[in-house]
């Protein structure tokens, strides 16, 4: 029993690596044979893939695609259709799976990492929510509105209160990461 084949199902050829100059694709791609892929996935099975240089979705064939879902790291490169050539996938990559951030060629984080992740910028947004309602209550102070109350304690506001300002904060420390991202990437 062969472990890889071609996505046609037939044996891997010598040649299969060669570029067809018409469409610049190889002649074949290896894939995990039926028998391997049936031993179930890693990864959900994707079939499109987004190449974050030009911005173009290719959608590739089942068995590549189920090749990916049961060994996120069997490829090195892929091809995009809209630039008609070969890049490296992983980490480092140049493509994720369409509609998400994810990178072809990697594994999703284990649940437990996304709730801390999740955690941290829950813990994080709930500071600046205080800080936010503290300017906002200042501002209101300052203004001698004398029928706004004084500047309240957070632990004091009503639950819905607290959850407009956690998701204010949320919202903005969103944009702030966002900025930070495209800082790093111009720097
Ligand atoms: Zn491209």
């Amino acid at each position: 029993m062969t472990r890889t084949t071609l996505t046609d199902g037939t044996p891997v050829t010598p040649d299969h690596r060669e570029i067809d100059p018409k469409t610049g694709m190889q002649k074949g791609y290896v894939v995990l044979s039926d028998e391997e892929r049936a031993k179930g996935f890693q990864e959900p099975v994707r079939q499109s893939y987004r190449h974050l240089t030009c911005g173009g979705v290719t959608t590739m064939s089942r068995p590549l695609a189920e090749t990916y879902a049961r060994d996120p790291f069997f490829y090195s490169g892929t091809f995009c259709a809209i630039c008609g050539t070969h890049f490296p996938v992983g980490d480092h990559g140049q493509f994720v799976w369409d509609g998400t951030d994810q990178k072809v060629g990697t594994r999703r984080p284990p649940m437990s990492e996304q709730k801390q992740a999740m955690g941290g910028v829950r813990v994080k947004a709930e500071i600046l929510a205080k800080e936010i309602q503290m300017i906002v209550a200042a501002d209101r102070w300052k203004g001698r509105d004398l029928s706004a109350a004084p500047p309240e304690k957070w632990h004091r506001l009503r639950p819905e209160t607290q959850q407009f300002w956690i998701d204010e904060a949320a919202r903005i420390l969103a944009a702030l990461t966002a900025h930070e991202a495209k800082e790093a990437d111009n720097g």
